[in-house]
């Protein structure tokens, strides 16, 4: 699509699967043109599309890597330019590279902080730029429970998402008087493939709900974060855990 876009502009990043596809479907019910990122799952953002499609919404999709600054930059200046507009962003994208840190290889201590804290950067600093322009504009992103409390194993995880947590803060508090809000929400366990290995049963039993939660369920706090409802709501880090803390 080219041209002022008449509805409100929302990207959101990793949504060819799992809770960026819910977030997508989320935003287009609240008439959202979604920009539906994707890495490489051509067919899983396809999919993602035409869900949005068929439940009456509109949107495109969009391969990039949020790991990739240059790339990114471009790809806000595409969006911004063509839709003349970037209403919220969602920074979803993220991976997993579990391992004790004794025997962490670097690479994969690495991958996890350019996906998740490297991506944050790369994205959402070009696009509070437009946003500050704009005078208004909302930006959530996905952090973690394994941010907030000590989850064995993920300590590149853990650190990735903690920083994203801290910057979001201080993002806030920089851009709060140009009517731009920065949130966190952070998740427990939700049934998407990232916690396919995962030992469920076991896990359960950590959970006060003792149920592991849905993509959806992430989705809506997400939705209303993004939305004027959360209007007087900044810098905040908001659990959606089944009450785990
Ligand atoms: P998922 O694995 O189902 O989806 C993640 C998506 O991110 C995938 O589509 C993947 O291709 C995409 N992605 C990965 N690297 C990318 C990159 N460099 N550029 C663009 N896209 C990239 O995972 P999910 O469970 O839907 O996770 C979504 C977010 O929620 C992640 O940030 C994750 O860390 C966070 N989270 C998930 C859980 C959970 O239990 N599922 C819990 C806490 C937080």
């Amino acid at each position: 699509m080219t041209g002022k876009c008449e509805k409100r502009v929302a990207v959101i990043t990793g949504a060819a699967k799992g809770i960026g596809r819910a977030i997508a479907l989320e935003l287009a019910g609240q008439d959202y043109y979604v920009v539906i990122n994707y890495l490489t799952d051509r067919a899983g953002a396809e999919k993602s599309l035409s869900l949005v499609e068929a439940a009456g919404g509109s949107g495109e999709i969009y391969p990039f890597d949020v790991r990739d600054s240059t790339q990114a930059e471009k790809v806000v200046a595409d969006i911004g330019g063509r839709l003349e507009r970037i209403d919220v962003l969602v920074n979803n994208a993220g991976i997993i590279k579990d391992g004790l840190f004794v025997m962490m290889e670097q690479k994969n201590w690495q991958a996890v902080v350019d996906t998740s804290l490297n991506g944050f950067y790369n994205m959402t600093r070009p696009v509070i730029e437009r946003m500050v322009r704009a005078r208004s504009g909302s930006v959530v992103s996905l952090s973690s429970v394994s941010s907030l409390l000590p989850n064995r194993g993920q300590s590149n995880y853990a650190a990735a998402k903690a920083g994203l947590n801290a910057a979001s803060r201080v993002v806030a508090s920089e851009v709060a008087r140009l009517g731009i809000r920065v949130n966190v929400v952070a998740p427990g366990l939700i049934e998407t493939d990232m916690i396919a290995d995962a030992p469920k049963d076991h896990i359960k039993n950590l959970i006060p709900m003792a149920r592991i939660g849905r993509p959806e369920e992430v989705a809506k706090v997400v939705a209303f974060l993004c939305s004027p409802d959360a209007s007087y709501m900044t810098g905040q880090i908001v659990s959606v855990n089944g009450g785990m803390c």
